[in-house]
């Protein structure tokens, strides 16, 4: 370095910074305004990692291991159309809308609506929506007491605990992706006329045939996951000491739902006895038909395997109304 005569400067008189002490300023002005904006960012500020999953958005919260967010996301919703294919029949397209899941692991207290990522993805939900979806996340035992996930009545939203999925072994990760995809689609795609019986007698029909095709699909998978007859599987999976309702934990799980172990053993026999008379793929149909919505209402959806909801329920379950 010279000044303007041509006379060289010492070094500690040169103006200008070192290249290397530039190169130092550049990178630690990087990091910092990097680690900024990261730390704005909802992902690094939310308890949950993101997917889009078809029109799913599918949260897993970031206390769920490696290794099972790995499986889920590999089995979701995949699982759910395998379980169709499987059975004969070719799967209702996955998408639905707009439908949100939520990947816990051991309780849903996570699920906040203020948390970043969550709130950006639910932009225009209403806020009586999201006030419903902060009251589902706050209950204590939110799953259904023979599954460990819970769908929302409107079928938009679907809690999964894979804490508790990977406690039911073989086949138990496919069983709640199906069960709960089945009950999501049929209950977001459900008719007028399905969906105007919310109450009475043919509201229960309607929730009764949701329970046992999601229930059937969730048994024919963990079926195949073990190598087993599904009608075997399911036969002594809901026996009254089988390991869907018996067990030291069973009186606490019912103790939170309104029915009770009879009622799911009944709907799971509804679907075994179908699929053992008619055959597997009649009772898929049945059941892709209603994740579909493509009925008019119960009697049509019932009409491929007897004439009428009444006469189904009065031939395969012994009464011709479902229990509430
Ligand atoms: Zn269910």
């Amino acid at each position: 370095m010279t000044d303007q005569d041509g006379v060289k400067l010492p070094k500690s008189l040169d103006p200008r910074p070192a290249p290397a002490k530039v190169l130092v300023l550049c990178l630690f002005a990087v990091a910092f305004f990097g680690s900024i904006v990261l730390l704005r960012s909802p992902g690094s500020q939310s308890g949950w990692r993101w997917e889009r999953k078809g029109d799913w958005n599918a949260f897993v919260e970031k206390l769920v291991p490696e290794n099972e967010v790995s499986l889920f996301l590999e089995a979701f919703p995949a699982a759910a159309a395998a379980a169709f294919r499987a059975v004969g029949v070719e799967p209702p397209s996955i998408p639905a809308g707009e439908l949100t899941a939520f990947a816990a692991w051991g309780s849903y207290r996570s699920v906040r609506i203020d948390d970043p990522l969550i709130s950006r993805s639910l932009v225009g939900r209403s806020s009586g929506e999201l006030r419903q979806v902060a009251l589902m996340a706050a209950e204590f035992e939110l799953d259904e007491p023979v599954a460990s996930c819970y769908v929302s009545p409107d079928g938009r939203y679907f809690f999964l605990d894979l804490r508790g999925v990977a406690a039911e072994g073989l086949g138990g990760l496919e069983a709640s992706v199906a069960h709960g995809v089945a009950h999501a689609l049929a209950r977001a795609r459900a008719p007028e006329s399905a969906r105007a019986l919310a109450f009475g007698a043919e509201g229960a029909a309607f929730r009764f045939l949701d329970e046992a095709a999601a229930l059937y699909l969730a048994d024919a998978a963990m079926a195949r996951a073990r190598g087993i007859g599904y009608a075997e599987l399911s036969a002594a999976r809901w026996a009254p000491e089988g390991s869907a309702l018996g067990g030291r934990e069973a009186e606490a799980l019912f103790s939170s739902d309104s029915r009770p172990p009879e009622y799911f053993a009944a709907a799971a026999a509804l679907a075994r006895a179908i699929a053992v008379d008619k055959g597997e793929a009649a009772m898929g149909e049945l059941a892709a038909r209603l994740s579909s919505g493509s009925y008019l209402d119960l009697d049509d959806l019932a009409s491929p395997i007897a004439s009428g909801v009444g006469q189904l329920f009065l031939r395969y379950a012994g009464s011709a109304t479902a229990p509430e």
